[in-house]
């Protein structure tokens, strides 16, 4: 049997208790993976084991697309009309809602972004993704398509069947809700993998489907590593779509291995090096603090991050002076502490890679005007960094690092800061600072990405497709246009007279 992992937190910010199997969950119970072995989860706060959970392996994926295929079959799918679907996915959120603190906290505690973000933003953002798709479950429809007076034809949008979603550690939760949403509104079920570093939220959420009433069976858990439960879902022979959010690398292999088993369609949502670009006629004081927010929210482990901040010649100093207090302001620390901005980086394999980042930018001649090292001495911990001097050939420059850093390089016009914004593999996201509207919309629109922000970033609704351009992705997640990933088309065609 699974074991049951209890956490009594005495914070500052949050005063509560959590208790919870960490189990696999499939069929609606929670089992031990197969090979019986666990999964430590580690706390980036101070490096130490939180817990450990269930391995799931490949026999355990196997189990979980029968467990779904069956409930596809019998309570979902076909089965169930869009509005009960609708119905049950608000339950789902009313649920969430029940438990917003103790879903903030578990997020916090296990990928160490602080407790008012995660409960601010996270979790809130997740219920209005379910609620969201709760709206559409029983407005997935077709077309009734003229051809000429003999005929009928119509389209149906059909739930695919079972679908499996990997998805990464950055907002474990929301990524969730991002994947489960549209996915059950449209009569899918579903094998899900969360990231190894941190699959706490998704483990709880488990009990919370449950509470809700989705059925057993509708939304399955294989907590395992990428390499074996992650590979052994985009392989599997029944399921007929993957959907991924991670890195563009292991987005390759996604690919590989659908085309190399049974051709499954796959959505991806990839890594991203965002062009934050401001014009000297930009709101300097909103600029420095939008900029701030690209690059350090969630501590710069958000794929659509604005990573290279492009500053026109005549505001370069005076924007790079306040920028630079601005980071000097973040405060780093524990985050469930009051006077926490930013927490620690997720892992350690995370911070070294960041700060190995940072040392090739020195290496490679880059100037640091702030940050660049550690904070304190446990835990992975790293002071906003701003680079500036860095040329287009470096690492820094071309290179998601994903973590709280940025290069601020000076421009001189349009043309050449377009020409240099979209000389990346990526083309997720990009930000427009201007006050002169034409040149900001011409601008968003000369961009290459899958969303341009004007005078602002990093803003995302349910609402609003999100997605990336070149090797940022794949299809489009969120909004009317999510739907579409998780159905089939069927045309259907009536002969109305009876001769050939
Ligand atoms: P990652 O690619 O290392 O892992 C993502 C998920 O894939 C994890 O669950 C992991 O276990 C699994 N995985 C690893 N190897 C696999 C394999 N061979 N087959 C199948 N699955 C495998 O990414 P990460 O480090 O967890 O997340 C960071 C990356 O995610 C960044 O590049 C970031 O830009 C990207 N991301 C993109 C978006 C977006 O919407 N575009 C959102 C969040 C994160």
């Amino acid at each position: 049997m699974p074991s049951t992992f209890s956490y009594q937190w005495d914070t500052p910010k949050y005063k509560g208790k959590t208790s919870f199997n960490t189990g696999i969950f499939i069929d609606g119970k929670f089992l031990d993976g197969s090979s019986g072995t666990t999964i430590d989860v580690i706390n980036p706060t101070n490096g130490k084991v939180i817990t450990s959970i269930s391995e799931a392996v490949e026999k355990d994926v196997d189990l979980a697309v029968a467990a779904a295929q069956k409930a596809f079959d019998t309570v979902w799918g076909l089965k169930t009309p869009g509005a009960k679907r609708a119905e049950l996915l608000w339950s789902l959120a009313q649920a969430m809602e029940r438990h917003k603190e103790e879903l903030a906290a578990i997020e916090a505690l296990d990928n160490g972004k602080t407790y008012d973000w995660a409960l601010g933003t996270d979790v809130s953002f997740s219920i209005d993704v379910i609620k969201y798709f709760a709206g559409w479950a029983d407005k997935v429809t077709g077309q009734t398509i003229e051809t000429d007076e003999r005929k009928l034809a119509y389209t149906r949008h059909e739930p695919i069947g079972v679908v499996g979603q990997i998805i990464p550690w950055n907002f474990p939760l929301l990524m969730w809700s991002w994947k489960i949403g549209p996915a059950l509104a449209t009569g899918n079920t579903i094998v899900l993998k969360p990231s190894e570093f941190t699959p706490l939220t998704a483990i709880r959420m488990c009990e919370i489907l449950k509470e809700a009433g989705i059925p057993d069976g509708v939304v399955n858990l294989v907590t395992g590593y990428g390499h074996t439960v992650g590979a052994a879902i985009s392989s599997h022979m029944k399921i007929e779509k993957v959907a991924f959010t991670g890195s563009t690398l292991v987005g390759r292999k996604i690919m590989e291995a659908a085309s190399k088993s049974n051709l499954k369609t796959v959505t991806l949502e990839l890594g991203g090096k965002s062009p934050n670009i401001i014009f000297d006629d930009a709101d300097l004081d909103q600029a420095v603090n939008w900029a701030a927010h690209g690059i350090f929210w969630n501590h710069g482990q958000a794929c659509c991050a604005g990573s290279r901040i492009f500053v026109q010649e005549a505001i370069y100093d005076e924007f790079l002076k306040r920028f630079t207090q601005k980071a000097r302001e973040i405060r780093v620390g524990d985050p469930f502490d009051n006077d926490t901005d930013q927490g620690p980086q997720v892992s350690q394999i995370q911070y070294d890679r960041i700060m190995g980042y940072i040392e090739s930018g020195k290496q490679q001649g880059a100037t640091v005007a702030i940050g660049g090292d550690r904070k304190g001495s446990e835990g992975y911990f790293i002071n906003p960094t701003i680079f500036t001097d860095a040329t287009p050939d470096m690492k820094i420059v071309q290179e998601e690092i994903f973590g709280p850093v940025g290069v601020v390089i000076k421009f001189k016009t349009q043309e050449e800061v377009v020409k240099q914004a979209n000389d990346t593999s990526y083309g997720l996201a990009a930000a427009v600072f201007s006050q002169n509207i034409n040149r900001a919309i011409e601008t968003a629109h000369q961009l290459q990405a899958g969303t341009a922000w004007i005078n602002c970033i990093n803003q995302l609704h349910a609402q609003v497709p999100f997605g990336g351009y070149k090797q940022s992705g794949i299809g489009r997640e969120l909004g009317e246009y999510a739907l579409s990933n998780y159905t089939n088309v069927k045309a259907v065609h009536i002969n109305l007279q009876h001769r050939i």
